[in-house]
């Protein structure tokens, strides 16, 4: 069994994903190749918004947005401290100072009744993560930030194709930034990621910002980077969005059949909480329980793999303890306590339903053996 299967989907679309490539092989326009603009139009119709600048990575892609809104030294950037470690590295990689709020829960996602206390004059953005595929309370996150003037980015690096309110995520926020690598829910087949927005300068700033800060050839008005996505990993992604709608339904339907059959072994593991009005992309199907580590050994040890996501809260991570004021940020219970007992089951839309019912079969065994 697979944790995210990447053979299926390639076996079954190899056509049309190696016919896009070999359009991309006989063209030969490898960087900012037409199907750049073409992946950007479809993207930003998808999302939603006016604006999709594509990027070479997630983590570029939140570099770019946070480039184009001047954040640097001596700033300070609102985000979460459970998560994959992109978004404070990025801020503190930029001289900014990652400020740590705690989170919801039930949804793991940043909790917007805590951010309020964390504005400073130095606050320059709020930087929620929509995790595991789940969007963050984006009317109330935006409502303390439209009060401060603050700008918000969605860091949706799991949450591609997720309604927040009937709305994509990407769309929600001032900037929108998202990750195709491959096991994210649109994966391509190398590293790629996009940033949405319907502000047209702040567009135009990124799309300057990922080829060095240039306007015209070799002229620089900006301080940049090579932030491109290449032509390869666009035709692969144009061939796969086809079967996105899809893929999405399924990721949806199979982890609402999780969560039922995830009744059998309450209230020893707990499934995650969507919002009604959310509708979550599963990018990880992440439970939680006191037994954690004992039902990951034993799952592995029948060919069950799991993950940790994430063992260690951001503000405890070794390289922030040297940057002055990251690393003695907290405590923030809920996360430390998340961190301790989370763990994400296998899940992609190429999971069977027989491979579902052996998973919780097998946590059922345990839990039965233990009490
Ligand atoms: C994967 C991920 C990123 C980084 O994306 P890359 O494309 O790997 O650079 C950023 N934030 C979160 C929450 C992620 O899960």
């Amino acid at each position: 069994m697979d944790f995210i299967d990447l053979k299926t989907p390639y076996a079954r679309h190899k056509q049309e994903i190696d016919n896009s490539i070999q359009r991309v092989l006989d063209h030969g326009r490898y960087i900012m190749g037409p199907e750049i603009e073409e992946l950007e139009g479809r993207l930003a119709a998808y999302v939603g918004v006016e604006h999709c600048i594509s990027a070479g990575s997630g983590t570029d892609a939140l570099l770019m947005a946070m480039m184009a809104l001047g954040i640097g030294i001596g700033d300070e950037v609102i985000t979460t401290p459970f998560t994959f470690i992109a978004p404070a590295e990025t801020i503190a990689f930029l001289g900014a100072k990652p400020v740590f709020v705690d989170i919801d829960p039930a949804t793991y996602n940043i909790d917007p009744a805590l951010i309020e206390k964390a504005i400073t004059t130095k606050t320059k953005a709020i930087m929620p993560v929509s995790l595991y595929g789940q969007c963050a309370e984006f009317d109330e996150i935006n409502a303390i930030a439209g009060a401060h003037k603050i700008p918000v980015i969605e860091d949706g690096a799991q949450s591609f194709g997720a309604t927040y309110k009937g709305r994509r995520s990407g769309g929600l926020t001032t900037i929108g930034c998202t990750s195709f690598f491959p096991s994210k829910p649109l994966g391509c087949y190398g590293d790629g990621g996009a940033c949405f927005t319907n502000d047209g300068n702040l567009a135009t700033r990124m799309s300057q910002i990922r080829v060095h800060g240039q306007d015209r050839r070799y002229h620089h008005p900006v301080l940049g980077f090579n932030g491109r996505m290449d032509t390869l990993q666009a035709a692969i992604l144009l061939a796969k969005l086809e079967t996105y709608d899809d893929e999405v339904d399924t990721r949806y339907r199979l982890g609402g059949r999780f969560t039922d059959q995830l009744a059998r072994v309450a209230p020893a593991v707990t499934a995650p909480y969507v919002e009604s009005y959310n509708a979550s992309v599963y990018a990880q199907y992440t439970v939680q329980s006191e037994n954690r580590d004992l039902i990951i050994k034993e799952l592995a040890l029948i060919g069950i793999p799991t993950a940790v996501h994430y063992p260690v809260p951001l503000h405890r991570q070794p390289v922030f303890q040297a940057i002055e004021g990251v690393g003695n940020q907290g405590p923030f219970p809920t996360s430390e306590n998340a961190a301790s007992r989370v763990f994400s089951l296998p899940m992609h839309p190429y999971l069977s339903t027989d491979d579902q019912d052996k998973i919780i079969d097998a946590i059922a065994s345990v839990l039965g053996s233990t009490s």
